[in-house]
């Protein structure tokens, strides 16, 4: 099988791998449906995260089972299945209060640019679809294994409201779908901070009732004056620098929420500013798990269509070229279509 294999900063190659196999008997294998670069993956390839060997690439998946391991009782080879980035057994009290992605037994999925992949804890982890996708509903059940989930929870964190204000900092995919999930849990104002036209015109069409384009002190004052002075109630930050971070903390109000779900990198936060700042702050990394069910069922009654965040397709040998389209943002979403089964 081949698949997509990280050696260092921009050198992403698509070279045979081992088979994924069954190694413990909670473990499906899955075939891939379609893959995807995620924003995160970018980190690594700008060498920003460096990675200290080839790493097997890609935690967005969706696909048919294949086979599953002696213990596995949920999940049945034969199945549509969507899971996320962090295994989680879906048991434990960490996974029973909903953030399985801190599951006691959690375990990173990496790998899922290829043809087929591992699933540790596959009952707690995969989430079956109601029957087989058609194929235009795929790229919207994929988005979910991540982009989605992680802009739902960046929604949910920052205690978005019916009628209230929300401001998205972020015009990826996730900020893209923190817009269209503010939207399903019935924000009145939803404020993207984007200065790009192509992302803007996807942020209207998912929800977005005003765009922002300053940023920095620039972008805190504009939100400030529309939202009479006092800043929005809730702030989803999704990109995870020092400046995005500190443009979400004071772009809220006092009381107000901000939530964070780009994984941060350099970001420092001062004590005494954050004392009087006033502001919940919640974030990391999403548990998408718990939202899977209810964005399935979203997506499988075409309530909401997120796989419009793919705005490249490939077939997955050019992954390379994925990479590369959205690390220079010539793209929002890279989708890759897997090998032809031999
Ligand atoms: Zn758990």
């Amino acid at each position: 099988m081949r698949g997509a294999v990280l050696y260092g900063p921009r050198d992403v190659r698509f070279e045979e791998r081992d088979e994924p196999r069954i190694s413990k008997p909670t473990d499906a294998v899955i075939r891939i449906a379609a893959a995807c670069v995620c924003g995160s993956d970018l980190w690594p390839y700008r060498g920003i995260q460096p990675v200290d060997q080839p790493t097997a690439f890609g935690h967005e998946y969706c696909g048919v089972v294949e086979e599953v391991g002696s213990s596995v009782t949920k999940v049945k080879p034969g199945q549509f299945v969507v899971g996320s980035f962090f295994a989680s057994d879906n048991t434990c009290p960490i996974c029973q209060a909903g953030y399985q992605s801190s599951c006691v037994q959690r375990e990173i999925v990496l790998g899922a640019q290829a043809g087929r992949l591992r699933v540790p804890l596959a009952d707690g982890t995969l989430v079956a679809t109601p029957g087989m996708p058609s194929e235009d509903l795929i790229p919207s059940l994929l988005a979910a294994s991540d982009v989605l989930g992680t802009g739902w929870f960046a929604a949910d964190a920052a205690n978005v409201k019916p009628g209230g204000t929300a401001v998205v900092v972020g015009d990826g995919a996730v900020g893209l779908l923190a817009v269209l999930s503010a939207k399903q849990m019935g924000a009145g104002r939803i404020i993207a901070m984007s200065r790009h036209q192509a992302r803007q015109k996807l942020a209207r069409e998912f929800g977005a009732t005003e765009i922002v384009t300053e940023r920095g002190d620039a972008g805190v004052a504009r939100i400030k004056e529309l939202t009479a002075g006092l800043g929005a109630e809730s702030v989803l930050e999704c990109v995870g620098t020092q400046e995005s971070m500190m443009q979400a903390i004071r772009a809220a109000r006092p009381g107000g929420h901000v939530s964070y779900v780009g994984v941060p990198h350099g970001v420092q936060l001062d004590g005494a500013g954050l004392f009087f700042a006033h502001v919940h702050l919640h974030g990391g990394p999403a548990p998408v798990r718990q939202y899977l069910p209810h964005l399935i069922d979203l997506i499988w009654n075409r309530k909401i269509n997120p796989g419009k965040v793919f705005d490249l397709t490939l077939p997955i040998e050019q992954v390379a070229e994925g990479y590369r389209a959205m690390d220079e943002r010539r793209a929002i979403k890279a989708l890759l279509r897997p090998e032809a089964r031999p």
